[in-house]
């Protein structure tokens, strides 16, 4: 099976997402779902454990057959040696940081994050006495004045941020890393292995919150990192000792919603590609704001570093943020719900949800102006959304 296997290495995206990692057992052609806490031991795993090497296969915060599936997949996906899962994408983001960062330490990194992320490195990583210093990492005189003036030990950003769509310069952010002796680390949840691989740009470790696209179907949480063996083993064990791995039921899902990871990305992608050239051209919207779009800051950063512009779509319309209520009320087919990246769409305005505590002023100066809508496409048929966008909008 192993060697049969060897094929997938260099095979295309979707015979990856469809056939990386799946571990049959007996006749079955699936990966099963190894619901159990604990495996018998034997000379080879007495061994492994008696060394601590990591993944040991005795306990299932250790290592289960079903999340080491999984793991393989998204390995491959992202062309990475190694990749480790864990129960939520926060338990990725604050596993993987604090492997590489403890007290005094710096970390380098830019507010325009996950608002998750920011909470826990405000409330939390600055308890523990590390040195978070924001820059804004579209600066790139800026990242680099802030990588000399101190000795630091990560640099983190994200692929695609929310909800501006603003694109990260990987490779040159990278190059600064490493020339400064930081650790690269990106969370390209946006972005997915279908449209950017971090790893082939010189990043180091690369984090998903797999809740988002690589799961799909809004039925888990759950989160990944991928890299080099080396630093997968180096997180192994602070996941080890910190204790947020996935279980295997949930591995199980993601798995089977990984093997149409390809076809979901790519059919919600077109969508939305319709969907703002329609929207661009309505009367009733302000501006649009997608990475695709040649009005976009971005559009040339995108079309470098990926593959396609992925399945997000900003908009603001005409008539403020009452109006924007309006709107997603008028609708029939998106829910108004946070999260992304599911077959069904989501709307959100950012005003009521991930910046209601901002004022105004300061949502205006961040670049969410009046009006200001998030839609995660996707996979109903492009013609019904943008007809049902078309009578809400009517009816404003
Ligand atoms: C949702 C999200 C997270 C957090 O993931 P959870 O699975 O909710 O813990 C982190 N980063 C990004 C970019 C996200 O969208």
């Amino acid at each position: 099976m192993s060697s049969k296997k060897e094929y997938l290495k260099k095979a295309g995206k979707g015979t990856r997402s469809v056939h990386s990692g799946t571990s049959p057992s007996e006749n079955s052609l699936n990966t099963p779902v190894y619901q159990s806490s604990t495996f018998f031991l034997d000379d080879e795993s007495y061994e492994m454990w008696r060394k601590g090497l990591p993944r040991a296969p005795v306990y299932s915060r250790y290592n289960n057959p079903s999340t080491r599936a999984v793991e393989k997949k998204i390995a491959q996906l992202e062309e990475a040696e190694d990749a480790l899962v864990f129960s939520t994408g926060m338990a990725a983001i604050c596993t993987t940081l604090l492997t590489f960062l403890s007290q005094g330490d710096r970390i380098v990194t830019t507010r325009n994050l996950y608002g998750g992320t920011v909470l826990a490195l405000d409330q939390d990583f600055v308890r523990f006495g590390i040195d978070v210093t924001y820059v804004n990492v579209k600066d790139l005189a800026a990242v680099e004045e802030a990588l000399k003036e101190k000795e630091t030990k990560v640099l983190y950003c994200e692929t695609l941020t929310n909800p501006l769509l603003e694109v990260s310069d990987l490779p040159s952010l990278a190059r600064l890393a490493k020339k400064y002796g930081a650790i690269p680390i990106v969370d390209s949840t946006f972005a997915t292995p279908m449209s950017c691989q971090p790893l082939n740009l010189g990043f180091e470790a690369v984090i998903h919150s797999v809740t988002k696209l690589l799961n799909g179907h809004s039925d888990i949480l759950g989160g990944t990192v991928a890299g080099s063996k080396e630093i997968i083993d180096q997180i192994w064990y602070k996941s080890r000792n910190f204790g947020g791995s996935m279980d295997p039921h949930q591995a199980s899902l993601l798995e089977r919603g990984m093997k149409t990871l390809h076809v979901r990305y790519e059919k919600s992608t077109e969508t939305a590609g319709k969907l703002v050239t329609w929207l661009e051209s309505h009367p009733k919207i302000e501006k649009v704001i997608y990475p695709g779009l040649k009005s976009h800051d971005d559009y040339e950063l995108c079309k470098k570093i990926m593959d396609t512009p992925s399945t997000m779509v900003c908009f603001e319309v005409k008539g403020g943020d009452e109006a924007g209520r309006k709107l997603m009320d008028n609708l029939n087919i998106a829910a108004q719900a946070v999260s992304l990246g599911g077959v069904e769409s989501l709307i959100s305005m950012p005003c009521l949800t991930t910046h209601v505590s901002w004022k105004a002023e300061d949502r205006l100066a961040a670049g969410i102006g009046p009006g200001f809508i998030r839609f995660s496409t996707g996979l109903e048929d492009s013609e019904d959304l943008i007809a049902d966008f078309k009578q809400a909008l009517n009816s404003l």
